[in-house]
C-alpha cells in the first residue's frame, strides 16, 4: 500500500490537547476542502518527493521518491522515535485512512496516534480500529462535523478545534455544538494565523460561557516559537 506524502519530521506539536509534546509528523498530500486561510496549501498537490528529516530541527532532508509504502513510512517514524506521539496531518489525512490503519498496525501499541482531521469524512472512520491509542483532533468547520463526531469509534478519545476566522458564525457554531454531548470533550479555540480582534474573542467567550461550554484559547505555538 502506498501514499503520496509531503513530509515526515519530528518537532513539537503546536496545537490542541498535545501542544508542547514532541511528535513525529506525517503530512499527507491532498485535501477535500479549500479553506481560504489554509497555511498548508502546498499539500493540496501531490509532491514528487517526500521530504524526510532524519533529525529534528536539522537542515538536512532526504528526498524520498513518492509514493511511499506503508512499510517505509513506519520505518521512518520508528527511526525518528521508537515510541511517543505520531501526528497524521495534511492536507486531510483521512483521505488515506486505510494506509494510516496499516502504518498503525505495523508500529503497534507503543505510540499515541493523533489524527488531525477537518471532520468531513465520517465514512473513512470504518477503516480505523476502535482503539484508545488513536486520538482525533476534529475541526469544527463544516456541517459534516456532526456526523463525523458521532461516528468516531467509542474507545478513541477526541477533542474539538474551532478555528476562529472572520467568516465563522458564532450562532451556527453553537447550533452544531448544542446537538452533541460534550461531556469530557476538550474544546479549543484557535485564532487563525494567531490573530484575532479582542472584541471578537470577547464575543466568542461570552456566548460559549453563556451556553455552559468549558474551553481553552490556544494559539499555534509552533508558529511564534518558529519550530517547523
Ligand atoms: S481542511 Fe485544512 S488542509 Fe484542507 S484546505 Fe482547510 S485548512 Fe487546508
Amino acid at each position: 500500500m502506498q501514499a503520496n506524502i509531503q513530509e515526515i519530521f519530528r518537532s513539537i506539536q503546536g496545537e490542541g490537547l498535545y501542544a508542547g509534546a514532541p511528535a513525529v509528523f506525517v503530512r499527507f498530500s491532498g485535501c477535500n476542502l479549500r479553506c481560504a486561510y489554509c497555511d498548508t496549501k502546498k499539500s493540496w498537490r501531490a509532491a514528487k518527493h517526500c521530504l524526510y528529516q532524519p533529525v529534528e530541527f536539522a537542515r538536512h532532508v532526504v528526498r524520498v521518491p513518492n509514493a511511499v509504502s506503508a512499510e517505509d513510512c513506519a520505518d521512518m517514524i520508528f527511526w525518528l522515535s521508537p515510541q511517543g506521539l505520531v501526528s497524521f496531518t495534511g492536507g486531510e489525512p483521512l483521505l488515506r485512512a486505510k494506509y494510516i490503519a496499516h502504518v498503525i498496525q505495523l508500529l503497534g501499541a507503543n505510540y499515541t496516534y493523533l489524527i488531525e482531521t477537518n471532520g468531513t469524512l465520517p465514512a473513512a472512520l470504518k477503516y480505523l480500529p476502535n482503539s484508545p491509542n488513536i486520538v482525533y483532533s476534529i475541526d469544527l468547520k463544516n456541517p459534516k462535523f456532526l456526523r463525523f463526531y458521532k461516528t468516531v469509534p467509542p474507545k478513541s478519545p477526541k477533542y474539538i478545534k474551532i478555528i476562529l476566522e472572520k467568516n465563522l458564525s458564532i450562532e451556527k457554531t453553537l447550533q452544531i455544538l448544542n446537538k452533541i454531548p460534550m461531556t469530557g470533550t476538550p474544546l479549543f479555540l484557535q485564532p487563525v494565523n494567531n490573530k484575532i480582534d479582542k472584541k471578537e474573542l470577547q464575543k466568542w467567550m461570552y456566548f460559549l460561557e453563556k451556553n455552559g461550554y468549558v474551553y481553552k484559547v490556544l494559539p499555534q505555538i509552533h508558529k511564534f516559537a518558529r519550530w517547523k
